[in-house]
């Protein structure tokens, strides 16, 4: 299979040739064609397998078809990351898809200032990559806004709740808009990880890779 016949538009493409992607990974393939379909995901994979490009991917196609909504200073996806590193990670593999796209994105983390960080946001922002601790801080403060947003995915759920971010996720799920397409991962799926699958999800396709 090629990412042609994913249905992915030229100017993702393009970025992905220059990237040295000549095909899509399995857990790509099984994902992109249902996110694009507008359905809910639930994702059982470890990282290495290509999963943040099978959760980017298929968003950015979306961005780029979507009408941009009147209030272009909204956040239009948020990807949850627990840790600074995958954060950065995810960051940085965003830039490379979006470069052809006019697509903004941009990350939060703890741990740093978070001037340049509210600077950056102040400008607008299509895709927003956050931890968790950094976003709610930034969100009580009114620097982050994600009532309109249309797409969530939470990344390593399972690692969120072993660094005890349970308490910060409730609290930003309370903030979601019901109408919204969300992304589930999770490297294993033990009965906590799975009520909260169930409590984000609607009706939601599985892969398992
Ligand atoms: P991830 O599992 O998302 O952390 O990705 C692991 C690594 O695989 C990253 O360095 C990606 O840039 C790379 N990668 C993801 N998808 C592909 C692909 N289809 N072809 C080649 N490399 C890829």
């Amino acid at each position: 299979m090629t990412f042609q016949e994913l249905n992915l538009s030229e100017s993702i493409i393009k970025a992905l040739t220059e990237e040295g992607y000549t095909k899509p990974t399995p857990i790509q393939e099984e994902a992109i064609p249902i996110v694009l379909r507008k359905k809910d995901l639930l994702g059982c994979a470890q990282t290495g397998t290509g999963k943040t490009a099978a959760f980017s991917l298929p968003i950015i196609e979306h961005l780029l078809k979507d009408e941009p909504s009147g209030g272009y200073k909204h956040i239009r996806a948020l990807i949850l990351t627990p840790t600074r590193e995958l954060a950065a990670q995810i960051d940085e593999s965003i830039s490379a898809y979006t470069r052809y796209t006019g697509i903004k994105h941009d990350v939060i983390f703890g741990g740093v200032s978070q001037h340049t960080q509210t600077l950056a946001l102040r400008n607008g922002t299509d895709i927003l990559i956050a931890t968790p601790g950094r976003l709610l801080d930034l969100m009580n403060q009114g620097y982050v806004h994600i009532a309109h947003l249309q797409y969530f995915v939470l990344d390593e759920a399972d690692r969120m709740l072993d660094m005890g971010f349970i308490n910060d996720i409730k609290k930003i799920i309370r903030e979601l808009p019901e109408e919204r397409q969300t992304l589930f991962f999770s490297a294993t799926m033990p009965p906590t990880i799975a009520k909260l699958a169930d409590s984000l999800l609607t009706d939601p396709e599985r892969v398992e890779i």
